[in-house]
């Protein structure tokens, strides 16, 4: 058969959405390599190609089938070469739609939802011969027991920071969003498990350590003390590994940061000034119509609480904007809570229905118009605070940890302490090593700085932050 005389059978994945995704992504070609398969960077010669599907954004499950549609060419050509091309749909979309992907888009052999990764070799072998399965179950075993651990060359090739899933699934119902649905309910790695995968990791040289899950401070796992731990405990304990230099986690709710996530932002030098904490709206009617659990004024005091923690730190934020009902009154809401934070960054939405939802059987709907003309206001409002916060950072150093080469020859990229991206003239040698860098201006999309010379190693980085200056350039209280 071809993939005798090819060598190696080759995998192409690609990834859409969240990080959790881009995680899933890196885990499903570890548990295929352990079957010899190899990543590839072209869809072309591949013989299993996975589309990691995202439903967050508008008409997810429409882009997902026309990206289908064209594959079938890809089918066909690889079978003119004499190789099986065996398509698998995974991800949030596969977890949704299951069967009916099969027989809306018959070049699929495969369906699989995100708590059946683990068993991808023998689905995949299954999907080949027959060209018709569909796995979206939610079994009880724990999925993550049964994933492969990277390779310390395959960890290497994937950079100096590092994503490690936490907690998976939300039980909060928010009513606009499908993860309850999708990803079931919430579950929480135990801390054996994340301790040992950090090990590794930083053993293959990554530097930085991002934790992940859809409600990732709700995190709860058993300890080895057979307690449930906090999320604040957990980060403590990988402070503790030699060669973690940065912590960072993601995606949180405001309703769990308690006391102790909070103070470790006080008192843990790893942990990043930095917090993605989603707000979504800034009325209390419509928070309480998303079911948030959490009002404006409960939201303030955790950001206050926050800052006095961290002075520096850098919040950002999620929005959704043309929530079914929202007045012009209640969306000016939300602008005035933006400017009371000061956001560093935020990612802002037009509000879109997702079905099996409760918000999307509202008959209240905004008009298009409407939530594109919010849309650019808020936009125009976040885009004059993260200006604000990044050129509050000029003429300051700050410790940068690199990552890849930069746009222009001659220059690296990194990762600032409040993960601006930064451009740097410098070796590719510091690429995976943190070194202080004096920022010296600001572009669109990133910032511009000169290493220290001499090259100075630093260790977390982020304590020379322009505190009194960034809170008051970013409209901070
Ligand atoms: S907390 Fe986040 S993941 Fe959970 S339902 Fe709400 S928006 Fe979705």
């Amino acid at each position: 058969m071809s993939s005798v005389t090819r060598g190696p059978r080759k995998l192409y994945v690609k990834s859409y959405g969240c990080q959790m995704n881009v995680y899933d992504s890196q885990r499903m070609a570890d548990v295929l390599a352990r079957e010899g398969y190899v990543e590839t960077s072209t869809p072309d010669d591949a013989d299993v190609l996975v589309l990691n599907t995202c439903h967050i954004r508008e008409k997810a499950a429409e882009k997902v089938y026309s990206e289908l549609g064209r594959l079938r060419v890809l089918k066909q050509d690889a079978a003119r070469d004499g190789r099986r091309l065996t398509v698998a749909v995974a991800g949030c979309v596969a977890q949704a739609e299951g069967e009916e992907i099969i027989r809306r888009a018959p070049v699929v052999d495969l369906v699989v939802g995100p708590q059946s990764y683990h068993r991808l070799p023998d689905l995949v072998a299954r999907a080949a011969e027959t060209g018709r399965v569909v796995d979206t179950e939610f079994p009880a075993e724990d999925k993550f027991d049964h994933l492969a651990a990277p390779s310390a060359a395959a960890t290497r090739s994937r950079g100096a920071a590092a994503f490690v899933t936490v907690q998976e699934g939300c039980d909060k119902f928010c009513s606009f969003c499908v993860v309850p649905y999708t990803r079931g309910a919430e579950f929480s790695r135990p801390v054996a498990k994340i301790l040992a995968e950090v090990e590794g990791l930083v053993a293959a040289g990554v530097k930085e350590i991002r934790l992940i899950g859809q409600n990732v401070n709700a995190w709860h796992g058993d300890g080895p003390d057979g307690r449930a731990w906090s999320l604040a405990r957990l980060l403590h304990r990988l402070a503790e590994v030699p060669g973690v230099a940065r912590l960072r986690y993601t995606t949180s709710h405001p309703r769990d940061m308690d006391d102790a996530l909070i103070a470790a932002h006080r008192d843990l030098p790893a942990l990043m000034p930095q917090l993605h904490l989603p707000v979504q709206s800034g009325s209390d009617r419509v928070l309480d119509a998303m079911n948030r659990r959490h009002d404006r004024a409960e939201y303030l005091r955790v950001i206050e609480r926050l800052k006095t923690a961290r002075p520096d730190i850098a919040l950002s934020s999620d929005f959704i904007v043309g929530f079914p009902g929202e007045t012009e009154a209640e969306f000016r809401d939300t602008l005035a809570l933006v400017d009371e934070v000061g956001f560093a960054s935020a990612y802002s939405f037009k509000y879109s229905p997702r079905p099996g939802t409760p918000a999307a059987d509202s008959d209240d709907q905004v008009s298009e118009a409407e939530k594109a003309d919010r849309l650019a206001r808020l936009q125009a409002r976040i885009d004059h605070h993260a200006a604000a916060f990044n050129a509050a950072t000029v003429g300051r150093t700050a410790a940068v940890l690199f990552e890849n080469p930069g746009r222009h020859d001659g220059q690296m990229t990194g990762k600032s302490p409040w993960m601006q991206a930064v451009q740097v003239m410098a070796p590719p040698s510091v690429k995976g090593e943190i070194h202080t860098v004096r920022i010296t201006g600001t572009g669109t999309n990133s910032l511009y700085g000169a290493l220290v010379s001499p090259l100075r190693h630093d260790v977390h980085g982020g304590r020379d932050a322009p505190d009194a200056a960034m809170r008051v350039a970013s409209g901070g209280h």
